[in-house]
């Protein structure tokens, strides 16, 4: 990829962070990749298309990265499941047959498994070596004549949020428009119902929770022609250029797609997200006001009069157990908002919330929802979250999968509410299992039991006090083993 592309890439303008100091977007520094490279962007936003074959071209290293590392869904094809690598080693870059290598790779890939697309990831060292993989892909699709689709995003070029872009970028020159979606099938559609087409972008379909929003969807004739990515398939992909409305969820990631398909073929977008009982109902109306359809905005409220109903109820014995409970939300700042209304839906005080990665739009939001006193906390550091816990008293540590081992060596009940999560939170099923997995999680009696001193301990002033300092941050110091004699 040129300079002047990824320049390009960094300067988007529809990112509320090129308006201030384009922290979002700003120039590579040493050690930007630290929290993932281009290429894991790249690759995490575009492996859960199910049916494609996904290869990494460069060291095996890189393969082993990040491979689904996110918990997305398939409720098809697992294809997107095995890890492909052409494996480069120091003598195939010696005697320069890496691209070689890479033509055998996808023709392996092809026959072995007939996908619906290949995608091959560059990566730093053909990058470096100067491989041409786009005229290796163009060559082989020739040859075999399956889409193969080359996703230049080398770790080196910069930051994960660059990777996502690259990967958005890709789909949208290379792979929209390629098709058109298939007719609606005939009896559906009757007077006061026409099936609308709508795209997710950024929507990742973690934990399956994609699958609580498409009822919702299905019921009200929007036709999902392609949720980028999650649960897509490489046809899908081909026919987003053909939606009535784009609706970008959860992350501005891939906010260029929404932006570029607008300026491509005028497809309107707006932001939404789909947790949280008000936010659910918010993105069904906005569906139905860029649509524009009158019947359609008339069905709508009637689903979300039912829903939230039903939901209300559903969630009242959860509320009693989970009111004015505490929480410390840090998920790293991407749409927080929708996160704290969920819980102050739940009758929750969340006492700060983490905005890293918020944009002034997200941290206004927050302060609404928050009032204008609202904790933000700009630098997750562990020592710094559990500082902020013990200071609140707090009840609850939700934030993503890297500090779950920080909240239980403090011995704080943590919920994991990023991309490696079990459970699927979104929609107004999701918000249940929501609920339910607060109460599981701030209601075991684990805590109680790890919090008390060790019975050994209670009558031991001295390590008594050892087991006091145990909860604190430091790991629990441990005794000293003994070796048996006969060891
Ligand atoms: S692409 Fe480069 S930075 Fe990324 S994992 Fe591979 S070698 Fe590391």
């Amino acid at each position: 990829m040129k300079q002047k592309e990824i320049a390009a890439l960094l300067d988007e303008p529809a990112c509320a962070h090129n308006a201030k100091d384009k922290s979002g977007c700003a120039k590579l520094k040493p050690g930007a990749t630290a929290g993932g490279c281009s290429f894991d962007g790249a690759q995490i936003a575009l492996l859960p298309i199910a049916d494609v074959a996904h290869i990494v071209h460069g060291s095996i290293a890189c393969a082993g990265n990040s491979w689904d590392n996110r918990g997305a869904r398939s409720s098809g094809p697992s294809l997107y499941k095995i890890g492909m690598t052409t494996d480069l080693t120091e003598q195939d870059v010696i005697m320069g047959r890496s691209e070689k290598r890479l033509f055998l790779g996808i023709k392996q890939a092809i026959e072995s498994y007939k996908p619906a697309a290949v995608f091959v990831y560059n990566t730093c060292v053909p990058a470096l070596t100067g491989d041409d993989v786009g005229a290796v892909c163009r060559e082989a699709q020739t040859r075999w004549g399956t889409p193969v689709v080359s996703v230049d995003a080398a770790g080196f070029y910069g930051t994960k949020n660059l990777g996502n872009r690259i990967a958005g970028e890709t789909m949208v020159t290379q792979v929209c428009g390629t098709r058109e979606p298939d007719p609606v099938p005939p009896g559906i559609e009757h007077a006061g119902f026409k099936v609308h087409d709508v795209n997710l972008v950024a929507e990742y379909n973690i934990a399956g929770e994609l699958w609580n929003v498409l009822p919702l969807l299905d019921e009200l004739g929007l036709r999902v022609l392609c949720s980028l990515s999650g649960d897509a398939r490489f046809h899908e992909v081909q026919t987003m250029h053909r939606a009535e409305v784009n609706m970008m969820v959860c992350s501005k990631a891939m906010i260029n797609v929404a932006r570029k398909l607008k300026e491509t073929y005028g497809i309107p977008w707006f932001e939404g997200s789909f947790y949280g009982v008000a936010d659910v109902s918010q993105a069904l109306r906005d569906f139905a006001r860029i649509i524009d359809d009158p019947d359609l905005t008339r069905r709508t409220e009637a689903l979300i009069a039912r829903e939230e109903a039903k939901i209300h109820a559903a969630l009242e014995p959860y509320r009693a157990r989970l009111q004015g409970r505490k929480v410390l939300l840090y998920t790293g700042g991407v749409k927080s908002w929708s996160i704290i209304s969920a819980l102050q839906d739940l009758g929750m005080t969340v006492v700060a919330t983490g905005t890293r990665k918020s944009t002034e739009e997200d941290k206004a939001r927050i302060r609404e929802l928050m009032g204008e006193d609202a904790v933000m906390i700009e630098d997750g550091n562990p020592r710094g979250l559990i500082d902020r816990v013990r200071e609140n008293d707090v009840d609850i540590l939700i934030a993503g999968g890297r500090n779950l081992y920080t909240a239980l060596k403090a011995r704080i009940p943590f919920l994991d509410i990023n991309q490696e999560r079990e459970f699927g939170y979104a929609g107004y099923v999701g918000m249940v299992e929501l609920a339910r997995q607060l109460c599981l999680t701030v209601e075991s009696p684990i805590w109680d039991a790890v919090r008390r001193p060790a019975p050994w301990a209670a009558t031991d002033g001295q390590s008594h006090q050892a087991s006091a300092k145990s909860l604190s941050l430091a790991a629990p110091e441990r005794a000293p083993v003994e070796v048996p004699s006969h060891a």
